[in-house]
């Protein structure tokens, strides 16, 4: 008999290979086009350079489609728009080329400004379907501190790169077009700060997102104001939206895409000292303008934009604190609604135990201010058990609750009832001797219903001992009305 080999097959160089754990997708993504963007900024510009920069883009395109395939979010409609968004705006970079490489110039609005500019609402949307809170409410805090961030920013965009711009050009249209791009990007920077701050979306893909819109605002900004300055257009900056794109496609290629739902579906974020600082900030940059300008002395103060951003900033800080005091009243009527639950016994509706030991530590407090006199009774179904037992636990629930609301119409307003524990119940009476109250309790007697009867021990305040002492003697009241034949009602003796 051949016996059977105890050697282990080792693995071969091509299983061995395989076993070494590639990098993720997004790391590979990245590691090819950093260099890939280092290697378009060596170009000089010109027609090779511009058709490296429209290959990356339709590489970030596809890659963002690839991200879909390849974890297969719940929600694709919202990538595919982050794609068709980049699409676009590749389609404007290769129309850009066209007018630089091929009619030597640059006109301005183009139809790349119209790509540029109509891929924004594309990706605004994206990232609204990705980002927004479902759920009750809403995210309404959310947004009013993205509004006071976009209010508060786009003050300062108007002065520093809006106004210029505008001034700049002429023409009408050409000014409105000169706007769009700080506005669209003042957007885009109100989204992101509303995604980091105002909820709890801080996985990798929200970073990565984050990051790429953040380049982005931040390379228009800087073109702008360079345009502004020199007109003229620096290949460097090319840089900046490229590192763009490609951070919005490793955002795509991130695992953690796949949870962007459910991270923008958790509570917002929990006011946090991060946040108001960014609130702050923000509302404090329209005098903050009006002071840098009357200071510099420039002739051109504007008075109208500060205004107006100030009385928008202090109409949103209203409403905010306005839903912030209602969310407190609903918070107070809650916190009482929980009070009175946990100071009520579940199965008879009065108070239980803990409002009972609350009471009567107060009531001997006021007694012994006023001299007025304080009876307790210990009250106590008789035979119950036996009731239990011939009729079922339910039906001992329903006499609980009968007696409960039967003895409750016997007593006036001022006096407490409440359940003491099992079928045994305290009663509170104040202004009444021992006789008068024990007369009262006698009265819970014989409206017990369903034909049943209780016991009672019955003592009265002595003015100097503690509640514990007081319902003790009333206790040992109790004990006796049982041992002398239950069915009545006993006055505790006063020691001493
Ligand atoms: P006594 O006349 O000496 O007071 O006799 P008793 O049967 O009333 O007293 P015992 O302490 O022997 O039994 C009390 C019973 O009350 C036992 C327990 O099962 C019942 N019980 C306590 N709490 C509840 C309740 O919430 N619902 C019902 N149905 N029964 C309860
Ligand atoms: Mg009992
Ligand atoms: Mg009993």
């Amino acid at each position: 008999m051949e016996k059977r080999s105890a050697v282990v097959a080792l693995p071969g160089p091509r299983a061995a290979a395989r076993s070494v754990r590639r990098p993720p997708a997004w790391v590979r993504w990245l590691a090819v086009g950093g260099p890939a963007v280092a290697g378009y900024l060596a170009l000089p510009a010109g027609v090779a350079a511009d058709a490296v920069y429209g290959l990356l883009g339709v590489a970030c395109t596809v890659a963002v489609v690839c991200g879909v395939r390849l974890h297969r979010p719940a929600a694709r409609a919202p990538w595919y728009l982050l794609a068709a968004g980049q699409l676009l705006w590749t389609c404007g970079d290769v129309a850009y080329g066209m007018y630089e490489d091929v009619l030597h110039r640059a006109p301005f609005p183009s139809l790349a400004d119209v790509l540029y500019i109509g891929a924004y609402p594309v990706l605004a949307t994206a990232l609204h379907l990705l980002t927004r809170r479902r759920g009750p409410g809403g995210d309404r805090a959310g947004l009013l501190d993205g509004a006071l961030i976009a209010t508060g920013l786009g003050l300062l965009s108007w002065v520093f790169l809006m106004r210029p711009a505008a001034d700049a050009r002429s023409g009408l249209l050409t000014q409105l077009m000169s706007l769009a791009y700080p506005v669209a990007d003042l957007m885009a920077l109100a989204m992101v700060l509303r995604m980091l701050v105002a909820t709890r979306m801080r996985t990798p893909c929200c970073w990565l997102l984050a990051a790429s819109l953040l380049l982005l605002v931040l390379t228009d900004s800087v073109a702008a104001s360079l345009a502004v300055a020199t007109h003229g257009h620096l290949h460097v900056l090319d840089a900046g939206w490229l590192l763009s794109y490609l951070l919005w496609a490793a955002a795509a290629l991130h695992p953690s895409m796949r949870t962007l739902p459910e991270a923008a579906a958790c509570r917002p974020a929990k006011p946090s000292r991060c946040r108001l600082a960014v609130l702050a900030t923000t509302t404090l940059l329209a005098p903050g303008v009006l002071f840098a300008q009357g200071v510099s002395g420039t002739d051109r103060i504007d008075w109208l934009a500060v205004s107006l951003a100030s009385a928008v900033l202090f109409l949103l800080v209203v409403v905010r604190v306005w839903d912030l005091t209602a969310q407190l009243r609903v918070q107070e009527h809650r916190l009482a609604e929980l009070a009175e639950l946990a100071g009520t016994d579940g199965l008879t509706g009065i108070p239980n135990r803990r409002t009972w030991d609350v009471e009567v530590a107060r009531e001997l407090a006021d007694a012994d201010r006023t001299g007025a006199p304080v009876c307790v009774a210990l009250l106590d179904l008789d035979r119950f058990k036996r009731f239990n037992d011939a009729h079922g636990h339910l039906a001992g629930d329903h006499l609980l609750r009968s007696a409960a609301a039967a003895w409750q119409r016997q007593l006036r307003a001022g006096d407490l009832l409440a359940r003491y524990g099992g079928e045994e119940f305290g009663v509170l009476v104040v202004g009444l001797g021992a006789e008068r109250a024990a007369a009262v309790v006698d009265r819970l007697r014989l409206h017990t219903p369903l034909e049943q009867t209780l016991s009672a021990g019955v003592a009265l305040w002595d003015g100097t001992e503690s509640p514990q002492a007081l319902l003790g003697r009333a206790d040992r009241a109790l004990y006796r009305a049982k041992s002398s034949g239950r069915n009545r009602v006993v006055v505790a003796a006063e020691e001493g």
